[in-house]
């Protein structure tokens, strides 16, 4: 009988990073029985239940291991949370190693695939001789970015109101819209890291479609044709979730969803991991109250730090920090759910209307997958770019307004952004359009459509080996 084909994959730490490429292996598997995956997982913090519960849900084909934990106190405590997450898959490689040893001997390994800031398993992929991806959890216009980078004079970045061009971008993109840490830490090492990566792998799979980022998409395809120095790039997307994990809420908030009417109710997230401070989040409370729109509300402790949550699990109960009152007032209008929600799922239903979101860009690609129209709230990392494509290019959003004298936005801009998307013809336009994207999104994946044409070019490349 032919010999299976092994894939190894190095997700970055973060469940943000580990569920895109969870499901993506899922996908591979199941169009190609004759591969299978094993997940070899650097941690930072413990395993969440969230984690252990997407773990422990794989198929018989996929199979995984946690590479023993690295010591939060052995990191730089100041660090941005990007090198902390390269910091933690480089302290883990004599593990990755050894695991990669044992797995050559006793499979048929084709090829390591690695999330964005695991660049560090590369040179372990180079020793076993396998061939190497990146697996891009992010879009195809960050990824325009990270390319043309080295041709970006640094002196740019110096001064929020400049623009830069990317190429698949039509106008200058602003650089106070460019990601953490670009703008203040250029030299920071996980960023321009992954700049250099690129040319080495032997592709990027990155998680987008034509119909959503083509601009960007064959802007980085041109480059490369042109004989520049730019990877090959798979655009496999959107792979999103099929289920979210099972938690306690879950059934709290279905149940509390269930109730509603349709397309009545309001999501708030900002993603696994963001925080606000807390006049921040008085603010939000306040204005969710004031524009008499219900909302459920995934509730996480204020921060100063708006990534504070990322990486390291919270310990305080949330609901401490609401304002005075606010549960009892608004007990008919919302629901506030500590720390996690079953996004999938609450996405889908029916009741839902629009979507507060933070533009992480797996909560961008669940929006479009589900035709659900967002509030664009960017945090950190390359939120304003996601936030960015959503409400400029594809329309399908409106960003919210930070007052540029407290830095925080204020309960009437929030009461106000919610209105414009939830009532009259504006909501209507955006809902329309990301309707259609969503379909977009469907086709893309289905037999033939052009996500999944390129995982199954991808798939038999690897089998080929
Ligand atoms: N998520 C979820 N429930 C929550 C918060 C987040 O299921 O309460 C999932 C969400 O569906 C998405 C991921 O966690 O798949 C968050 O990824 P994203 O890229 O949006 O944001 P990040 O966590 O990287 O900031």
């Amino acid at each position: 009988m032919e010999k299976k084909t092994c894939i190894a994959m190095v997700p970055s730490p973060g469940l943000s990073h580990l569920i895109p490429l969870v499901e993506f292996a899922k996908q591979l598997v199941q169009q190609h029985h004759n591969i299978y995956v094993t997940f070899l997982i650097p941690t930072l913090d413990s395993p969440s239940s969230s984690m252990l519960s997407i773990l422990n849900n794989l198929p018989s084909n996929i199979n995984f291991t946690i590479l023993p934990q690295i010591n939060i106190q052995d990191l730089p405590q100041n660090a941005h949370f990007a090198t902390k997450m390269s910091l933690t898959v480089k302290h883990s490689l004599p593990f990755l190693h050894e695991a990669l040893k044992s797995l050559s001997s006793s499979t048929n390994l084709a090829a390591l695939v690695f999330g964005m800031f695991s660049a560090d398993a590369l040179d372990v992929a180079k020793q076993f001789n396998l061939l190497s991806y990146v697996f891009y959890a992010t879009g195809a216009i960050f990824l325009s970015f990270i390319v043309s980078l080295p041709n970006i004079d640094d002196g740019v970045f110096t001064d929020l109101t400049n623009t830069v061009n990317i190429p698949g971008y039509v106008v200058p993109y602003k650089v106070k819209d460019l990601p953490d840490p670009i703008p203040n830490e250029r030299s920071s090492k996980s960023i321009v890291g992954t700049s250099k990566l690129l040319s080495l792998v032997d592709g990027v799979i990155v998680n987008s479609f034509t119909d959503l980022e083509g601009d960007a998409i064959r802007a980085l395809e041109e480059k490369r044709l042109n004989g520049k120095s730019a990877p090959c790039v798979y655009p496999i997307g959107p792979i999103i979730q099929s289920k979210s994990t099972n938690n306690e809420n879950q059934f709290e908030c279905i149940e509390w969803l269930n109730k509603q009417p349709p397309k009545s109710v309001l999501y708030v997230s900002f993603g696994s991991g963001g925080t606000l401070s807390q006049d921040q989040l008085n603010e939000l409370a306040f204005g969710l109250e004031l524009s008499n729109k219900k909302f459920l509300w995934v509730l996480r402790a204020p921060s100063n730090s708006s990534s504070s949550a990322y990486l390291t699990r919270q310990k305080e109960n949330p609901l401490d920090y609401l304002p005075l009152g606010f549960l009892e007032r608004t007990k008919a209008q919302g629901l506030v759910v500590p720390s996690w929600a079953p996004q999938i799922q609450v996405l889908s239903h029916g009741s839902i209307a629009a979507f507060l979101s933070h533009c992480g860009w797996n909560s961008t690609l669940e929006s479009v997958v589900h035709g659900v129209p967002v509030i664009a709230w960017p945090l950190f990392a390359e939120q304003r770019m996601n936030a960015v494509t959503l409400t400029q290019v594809l329309k399908v959003a409106i960003r919210v307004k930070v007052d540029d004298e407290s830095g925080i936005v204020k309960r009437d801009e929030i009461a106000k952004v919610i209105k414009r998307i939830m009532e009259g013809n504006e909501g209507l336009e955006i809902s329309k359009r990301i309707k259609n994207l969503s379909y977009a999104a469907s086709a893309t994946l289905s037999q033939n459509g052009s996500s999944y044409n390129v995982l199954s070019d991808l798939a038999l490349k690897w089998q080929n080996i």
